[in-house]
């Protein structure tokens, strides 16, 4: 009789958000077998809550004097962004394609905001040359999740739901496939498959402030890098210069597009001091040091912020574009943004660093793939431009799912021995875990881990913080051993699945903690204070982190050039 835990597919995709789903549908399409496993419903995957747009050189709005818009210009804005750590290649792919996806989701369903003549309406965006950023309001992932994943639906596309996975399983040196939790009803469940695609997302919630999705724990980048696959700048963390106050939640860059200013204590504009050209809407990483470095100055406010005012847009402009910011605010704050300014901060927001892949998505682990947030492919570098995120999903999610279908054409489906031999080490595993009693309770050491990392590997670092921060995190892994989960049950054990969300995020810290201290030079996100300049001679290369009998180390290997060569950032 068949196994009800054992799973063969051609493909396995980790992840039901943007990348996941369209990968999926691309394997329909070629006539592939694949499930896609997530940890939670597609829907509440982190993808649902992007707000601002996808970027794309439709040229539907003229830029200044006239100008329209190029993919050499989209290019050329995404690599000085990425301050030059971006492989040149990926980015003119990703550029490249970026029109036709905008138009395919809208065949597929995306309802984009439009303009008064009918075309996609397009917002400036930060470090953007034109307004390139196309929109469904401020509720863009809301809406392109749904269109997808309506896709999906229709195409009985088998997703399963609320299974988290434990480990990917290797055999021959490939690996094979994984296994995963049924999170409702505790049971172990295996697959096997040709190759695996990583859809998981990224890792900003080992960070305390942070305005991800509290599911964005590392989870495959971890059980990449325990599979033996490399990840790549891990140390490269974007800090959006926006989040409400006291939550965290986004406040779009949107809003700034829209026109929104930041304002001081002192009521200066100051961001036109720091960027004359591009102001408040110069990127993330040159926006988010100047709040914090205002704020040191002691031009904040107290407890820690800084102002964004949109009360001169107008109440008919700020409630039709931005339906979403005004909900937030008044919800979360009680602040009306037609009559009073936002109080906002910086928070983590998104993982430029992630699993090391080449163009086509392969890692160095023969049969695992990755794709979006979770993968270094790298089209962000050092900095991520706001809007190519989104776009980076749907393309990648589609042409990794093409270098797989051409991959796996002749590759038989792997023996399920191995798959079944780790789906008994696992049960051990939460067996184990289940019956230890005493000990530290689970979410003090949560705490403790995202405190340290916003702390010591925040937007400004420096050495001895770094190494101090280091050591509580190995201390804080040593810990890991004696906690114990409050909930001995099998069925819904959510605390079971944040112990194991724990195992994840650690090594994750430790990937970008070492990256960090290795880093002597100020590059995109990565600011340290005693290194303050970027360093082409010495440091225009990828840092390659790899696991080897437990213990993490870093190498370093060279960035992609192409068409722009590295030139000093001005905004
Ligand atoms: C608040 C916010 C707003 C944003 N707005 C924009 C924007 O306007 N424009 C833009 O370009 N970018 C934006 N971004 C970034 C963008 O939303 C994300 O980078 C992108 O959606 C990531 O998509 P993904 O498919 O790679 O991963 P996700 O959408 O994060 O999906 C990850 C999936 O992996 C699954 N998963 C993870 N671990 C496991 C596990 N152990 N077992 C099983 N499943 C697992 C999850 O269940 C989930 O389905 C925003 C980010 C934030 C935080």
């Amino acid at each position: 009789m068949d196994d009800p835990a054992l799973h063969n597919y051609d493909v396995i995709i980790i992840g039901g958000g943007l990348t996941g789903l369209r990968a999926a549908l691309q394997f329909f399409r070629a006539g592939r077998s694949c499930a896609i496993v997530s940890k939670v419903h597609p829907l509440r995957s982190h993808s649902v809550a992007a707000q601002g747009g996808m970027n794309a050189s439709l040229g539907n709005v003229p830029g200044d004097g006239g100008a329209v818009d190029t993919w050499e210009r989209h290019a050329y804005d995404t690599i000085k962004g990425s301050d030059y750590l971006a492989d040149q290649n990926a980015v003119v792919r990703m550029c490249k394609e970026a029109a036709a996806t905008v138009i395919e989701l809208e065949h597929m369903g995306t309802v984009w905001s439009r303009l008064e003549n009918g075309t996609i309406a397009q917002r400036p965006f930060g470090g953007a040359g034109f307004p390139r950023t196309c929109y469904a309001a401020d509720r863009t992932g809301h809406n392109i999740l749904h269109t997808l994943y309506e896709q999906v639906t229709d195409k009985k596309i088998p997703v399963f739901e609320e299974f988290f996975v434990t480990s990917l399983v290797t055999a021959g040196g490939r690996c094979t496939g994984c296994t995963a939790l049924e999170i409702m009803t505790g049971a172990l469940h295996g697959f096997v498959a040709k190759a695996t695609l990583m859809a998981t997302g990224g890792f900003g919630r080992i960070f305390s402030r942070s305005t991800n999705a509290i599911i964005n724990t590392g989870d495959g980048q971890t059980l990449a890098i325990r599979a033996g696959a490399a990840l790549k700048d891990m140390e490269f963390v974007q800090f959006h210069p926006t989040s409400l106050v006291g939550t965290n939640i986004l406040i779009s860059e949107a809003a700034r597009g829209e026109g929104g200013i930041l304002v001081n204590a002192n009521g200066e504009r100051f961001m036109t001091g720091y960027a004359p050209r591009s102001a408040d809407l110069a990127p993330r990483d040159v926006v988010a040091r100047a709040i914090e470095q205002e704020i040191a100055d002691g031009r904040g406010f107290e407890g820690g912020y800084v102002h964004l005012d949109l009360r001169h847009l107008g109440a008919g402009r700020i409630r039709e574009r931005l339906p979403g910011v005004c909900l937030i605010t008044q919800d979360f704050a009680g602040v009306d943004p037609v009559t009073e300014p936002i109080p906002i901060q910086p928070a983590q927001h998104y993982s430029m660093g992630g699993i090391s892949v080449g163009i086509g998505g392969q890692s160095d682990l023969p049969g695992l793939y990755a794709a979006g947030e979770c993968a270094c492919i790298s089209v962000h570098g050092a900095n991520r431009l706001g809007g190519n995120s989104l776009l980076e999903t749907v393309v990648f999610g589609r042409l990794v799912a093409d270098s797989i279908i051409r991959d796996i054409a002749s590759v038989p489906l792997p023996a399920s021995g191995p798959v079944l031999a780790s789906l008994g080490e696992i049960e051990e595993k939460i067996e184990g875990i289940l019956r230890r009693t005493g000990g530290e309770p689970l979410f003090p050491v949560i705490d403790s881990l995202k405190e340290t990392m916003y702390s010591r590997f925040g937007i400004f670092r420096e050495r001895s913080g770094m190494e101090k921060g280091l050591a509580e995190i190995k201390k804080l892994h040593e810990r890991l051993v004696n906690i114990s989960v409050s909930d001995k049950n099998r069925v819904a054990n959510q605390a079971l699945v944040r112990y194991l969300e724990l195992e994840y995020m650690v090594p994750a810290a430790v990937a970008v903690a070492l990256g960090a201290m290795a880093r002597e030079e100020s590059r995109g996100s990565h600011t340290r204070t005693d290194f303050p300049a970027r360093d082409d001679e010495h440091f225009l290369n990828h840092t390659i982190t790899r696991m080897r009998d437990g213990e993490i180390g870093i190498t370093y290997t060279p960035v992609t050039p192409g068409m722009f060569s590295p030139e000093e950032r001005v905004y």
